[in-house]
């Protein structure tokens, strides 16, 4: 039976180690996160940011825009935040409403406040592994991994998903770390047999119950980074929690694993922008 990872309880480390730093060294920390529409889950994602910088002693600035926003109204809020000295960290909710660019969006932020760490100059800092800022989804599951205890050096890593923010630089992380890494997607030929070889297995399809005991070796590391919504409500990871856990010799929960790790790091790489800024 698989140890149950505690990403509350990692988080909760996480964000008292922010807390501490921000207030034993007096240092000014502000985050803007950009709400655009009225997206129930975005919603609660950003007041969970909110609660999250308040614990932390960063101050949040958060804009509700409508949403039939436009790209100029957008752009503008964006460059105001960029040169506003008491905002060190930007963060739009995604997904944005149809009209507007995400791409765009995101590229107009500058790198240093980009605490998402989606620019493309942060994106590039990170392949080639000279960083100020981590992907939020991917470090919170790299600390997770950690706290296992287990060294990914040398293992067989395999990363279900190759988008952007979780599956791409998820394989980054872990081959930083010289992991052995398979970056799997929708047209992976026989997935349970290359899932079967992992050490540590990542899924992030966004497919619930996806991830099935016959895909998992035994004694395997497994990190759920999945949040889907069942049609009775409630939450489910990517992974079949019940069979996997038998066979795993870890594994995150959903909710409660992946989740509040993202939130952690966010605040993490708010304090790191302030801290660079501040020196400037
Ligand atoms: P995307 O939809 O952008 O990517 C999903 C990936 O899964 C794609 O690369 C896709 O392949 C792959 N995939 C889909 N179907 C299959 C299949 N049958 N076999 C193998 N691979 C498949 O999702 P995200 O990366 O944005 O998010 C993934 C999940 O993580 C979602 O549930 C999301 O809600 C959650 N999430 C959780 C966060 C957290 O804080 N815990 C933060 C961010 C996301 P292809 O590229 O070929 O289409």
């Amino acid at each position: 039976m698989a140890q149950i990872i505690d990403g509350k309880a990692v988080s909760a480390k996480i964000k008292e180690q922010v807390r501490d730093e921000i207030a034993h060294g007096n240092i000014k920390a502000g985050l803007a996160v950009v709400i655009v529409g009225s997206d129930p889950a975005s919603r609660v994602y950003v007041n969970n940011k909110k609660k999250a910088c308040e614990f932390c002693g960063i101050k949040s600035f958060e804009y509700a825009l409508p949403e039939e926003t436009t790209m100029e109204q957008l752009l503008e809020l964006i460059d105001t935040l960029n040169n506003d000295k008491n905002v060190n960290g930007i963060l739009v909710q995604l997904p944005l409403p149809k009209q507007l660019d995400e791409k765009a969006v995101i590229e107009r932020i500058s790198p240093k406040k980009d605490v998402d760490a989606f620019h493309e100059t942060n994106v590039g800092k990170i392949m080639i592994g000279n960083y100020s800022f981590l992907p939020c989804t991917p470090a919170g599951c790299m600390e997770l991994i950690h706290s296992t205890g287990v060294d990914v050096a040398g293992k067989e890593c395999v990363v279900i998903g190759r988008s952007n923010i979780v599956g791409k630089p998820m394989a980054m992380l872990l081959l930083h770390e010289n992991g052995t890494v398979t970056v799997c997607h929708s047209k992976t030929k026989n997935l349970a047999e290359v899932c079967r070889r992992a050490d540590i297995l990542v899924a992030a399809v966004g497919k619930p119950n996806f991830v099935t005991a016959d895909m998992v070796k035994e004694g395997a590391v497994v990190i759920d980074v999945g949040i889907n919504r069942l049609e009775n409500g409630k939450l489910c990871g990517d992974v079949k929690f019940d069979e996997v856990s038998e066979k795993a010799s870890f594994i995150t929960p959903v909710p409660g694993g992946v989740g509040p790790m993202t939130i952690a790091t966010l605040m993490k790489n708010t304090l790191t922008a302030a801290k660079i800024q501040n020196h400037e």
